[in-house]
């Protein structure tokens, strides 16, 4: 572990100002929001960490490319500017542009799935589990068990079984197996990350039966900076020229560009090979937009070729883990009990631990979420009994192994006084943790309720 401070590689020019809300605020925007963080206005929050997608804060070189915006329907030069950034840091040979990751997966999913093939993963994300669905696919989960486990400090827990997978194989038959989906890193087991061991063994048992890699490289800087920290033999070696090994151990990727690549809007299909994007750039064209915008204007493409390239600096990933590293700390010594070992973006709390007395059946990550919100203003959300919604078939509730509270850290955004608001805040909840009752739905939506469902507190 280098010993030197993660402190910011940037100074500050510009400054947002937020509302600094009072307790007696924030208890009737909660009650109003019905004790969901999602039905606050952005407006009513101190500290946001809801998530990390698109809330980057961007650079003076950024803003500076969106006044070189090309707003030519066809042709623009910021795709091309786009296009060379992809090839020179990721490697891939052709890109398809998309207004987000999920279209890019949307448009992989509808050209490589047949109906009744099997798509294995290291674990799913919503989007791109859907997709695979819609276009006939079943998921399949191929993760390390360790993943499942929040106790586990294993390092990798982004790794592939490669018992799960060779079995899945044998038994479906590889011409049901269209790709292996691997995510860098893996957003639902708490930003874990994959051993490039582990990738290179993937890579030659799929080579083995000649079934393509689908990488979703959301985040494959910050999985390629925890290589550096934590994997034998590449210590020495630079962010940048680990998340060139680990592309090119792929065949094709879809990148959802508001995580890593530090832009608020935009993503891309990547691949080597020459007719799925010949495909690819023709299907863009009915969902998205022309193959040279493909939803996005040109002056995002232009800010988000420069963010590609900051992405991958170092000093840039250290303060950026780092920072996520030293919240995780100082909650870790306060006792607080969270998902370890600590992932690339954000913290979890584990509310089973926080709120033993609490039954899921009262919602203990959603109770924990809003009396966070209450104490200081700072915006988590729920990744449990609420996120995991109902059984299709029998109507009952699903009842999660975890139950968590992601306090998630944009790119850039905050400071470092600003995570010491967030640890003091957590502390202080657990302290008083006694007595929180828990809470009572008091409407559920019919679809992916936890954006929507409303509370209100069991006194
Ligand atoms: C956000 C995300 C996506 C989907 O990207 P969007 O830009 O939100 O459509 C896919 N995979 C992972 C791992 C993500 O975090």
């Amino acid at each position: 572990m280098n010993k030197k401070s993660w402190a910011e590689p940037y100074k500050i020019k510009m400054v947002e100002p937020v509302f600094m809300s009072t307790r007696s605020d924030r208890e009737r925007y909660i009650k109003k929001a019905g004790y969901n963080t999602f039905l606050l206005r952005s407006k009513e929050v101190y500290i946001d960490l809801l998530t990390d997608s698109g809330t980057s804060a961007m650079s003076d070189r950024q803003w500076a490319g969106i006044m070189l915006g090309d707003e030519a329907y066809a042709g623009s030069e910021n795709f091309y500017n786009m296009e060379e950034s992809i090839q020179r840091h990721y490697g891939y040979e052709y890109v398809v542009p998309t207004h987000q990751g999920r279209a890019a997966e949307h448009i992989i999913s509808q050209i490589l799935i047949k109906p009744g093939d099997f798509v294995p993963g290291n674990m799913y994300f919503t989007t791109t589990r859907l997709h695979q669905e819609l276009a006939g696919g079943t998921f399949v989960d191929v993760i390390v068990d360790e993943a499942h486990d929040a106790e586990s400090e294993f390092r990798f827990k982004g790794n592939i079984s490669l018992t799960k997978l060779e079995d899945l194989i044998r038994e479906k038959g590889a011409n049901r197996i269209p790709y292996v989906c691997i995510a860098t890193t893996v957003n639902m087991a708490g930003g874990q990350p994959i051993s490039l061991k582990n990738l290179r063994e993937v890579r030659e048992l799929t080579n083995k039966y000649g079934i393509r890699i689908v990488h979703d490289m959301t985040r494959v800087a910050e999985n390629a900076y925890m290589i550096q920290q934590h994997e034998e033999g590449y210590s020495g070696k630079s962010t940048a020229e680990i998340v060139k090994e680990i592309c090119d151990l792929t065949d094709i990727a879809t990148m959802s560009s508001k995580k890593d690549a530090l832009v608020s809007i935009g993503g891309f299909l990547a691949l080597n090979d020459q007719e799925i994007f010949e495909e690819a750039r023709n299907l863009v064209v009915v969902y998205e937009g022309l193959h040279t915008y493909g939803g996005m204007a040109g002056r995002d493409m232009e800010a988000l070729s420069i963010g590609i390239a900051e992405s991958v600096e170092d000093d840039h990933i250290r303060a950026r883990v780092g920072q996520v590293e030293y919240l995780g700390q100082r909650l870790i010594e306060a006792g607080i009990p969270i998902v370890l070992p600590i992932g690339t973006h954000g913290i979890f709390l584990d509310a089973r631990k926080f709120l033993p007395h609490v039954p899921q059946d009262s919602f203990p990550a959603q109770a924990l979420a809003a009396e966070i919100y209450l104490d200081s203003g700072v915006r988590a959300m729920e990744r449990g009994i609420v996120s995991a919604g109902r059984n299709k078939e029998t109507g009952e509730n699903n009842y999660p192994k975890l139950e968590l509270v992601r306090l998630t850290i944009p790119r850039r955004v905050y400071t470092q006084a600003h995570m010491d608001v967030v640890a003091e805040s957590v502390i202080n909840v657990y302290e008083n943790r006694e007595a929180i009752k828990g809470l009572n739905m008091i409407f559920e939506p019919k679809h992916l309720r936890f954006f929507q469902a409303q509370f209100e507190k069991i006194v």
